[in-house]
């Protein structure tokens, strides 16, 4: 209760901050931001169904939520994620990127609430930075789980890496390059490619199965 009151607040306080610059919600950047929100949030339904014993904390009280994507008309690549499952996107993230890379911020992002990262103030610029890590594996399995190609998201670390290549990373964030590299290793691309096959292939059996009743 605490945490809801304190995640309403919050979210007030980043709402006055924009005030003036959030798009309408039917703006077709809105609606495009929540098209891929819903998206990852079935994809994570699906993902605590298939796998109940995750050990990413929040997973089992990821309806907790209160789900939610408010988009800010700045030119520029970003997101950020407050507590309560409100993600605040920049409108130049939906000028430049593709679906599959929208999902990978986005994923990245609902993976930071229902990891519940942003409750805990981390204690050290080392945790920050695992939690980073942390929320690119598990965004990874979301995008995957929701349908989105995951090997997408390694590519769009790696092209962010071209566009900045001074952007070598600090104590706090992990450089793009390395959050390639991570999201490359062959296990975790693995996991991820089999959940992403078996979503469609859901998807195509309850298609089928449609069709028929
Ligand atoms: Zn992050």
């Amino acid at each position: 209760m605490q945490e809801k009151l304190l995640a309403n607040s919050w979210l007030e306080e980043r709402k006055t901050k924009y005030k003036g610059k959030l798009l309408d919600e039917k703006d077709p950047h809105s609606v495009r931001a929540k098209l891929i929100l819903k998206n990852i949030i079935q994809g994570l339904e699906k993902e605590v169904k298939r796998n109940p014993n995750s050990n990413a904390s929040g997973f089992n009280h990821y309806d907790e939520f209160n789900w939610n994507i408010l988009v800010v008309d700045e030119l520029a690549i970003n997101a950020s994620a407050m507590a309560g499952g409100t993600i605040f996107i920049l409108s130049g993230t939906l000028e430049v990127l593709t679906d599959g890379e929208v999902a990978t911020l986005i994923g990245h992002e609902v993976a930071h609430v229902v990891a519940r990262h942003l409750f805990e103030s981390p204690r050290s610029l080392s945790s920050r930075r695992k939690q980073e890590l942390e929320a690119d594996y598990i965004g990874l399995l979301l995008m995957a789980s929701a349908g989105y190609n995951p090997r997408v998201a390694p590519e769009y670390f790696r092209k962010i890496s071209s566009m900045y290549p001074d952007s070598k990373g600090d104590h706090e964030h992990p450089s793009s390059e390395e959050r390639a590299n991570l999201l490359s290793q062959a296990h975790v691309m693995e996991q991820a490619l089999t959940i992403y096959k078996e979503s469609w292939s859901e998807y195509f059996v309850n298609l089928v199965f449609k069709r028929k009743a």
